[in-house]
């Protein structure tokens, strides 16, 4: 069963949604209710690090119960860790763009 990714661009929320045949996708934000994209599948370990990506800061919890790692810019061009799995600290050239 293809299992999709559905990003809102306003508040940064990702839903995972499985999806049938042709049934459309949903079209707005569970969250805020602006329109939501479907993402590319990306390889597991981009996914999990997309909390790096989100400016709104979404909550420990919510990385958590998405499965995605939090980290932190530390300032000095490295990144710490704040939840998640992964490694505990990660260069600016780790970051997969
Ligand atoms: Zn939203």
């Amino acid at each position: 069963m293809p299992l999709f990714d559905f990003q809102c661009d306003a508040c940064g929320t990702v839903r995972e949604v499985l999806l049938r045949g042709e049934a459309p996708g949903p079209d707005a934000c569970a969250s805020c209710g602006a329109p939501v994209r479907r993402l590319l599948s990306a390889p597991a370990d981009l996914k999990r690090m997309d909390g790096f990506f989100h400016k709104d800061n979404p909550s420990d919890a919510q990385l958590a119960s998405r499965g995605l790692a939090k980290y932190v810019n530390r300032g000095d061009g490295t990144y710490e860790k704040a939840s998640g799995s992964g490694p505990a600290v990660m260069g600016r050239d780790q970051l997969p763009h």
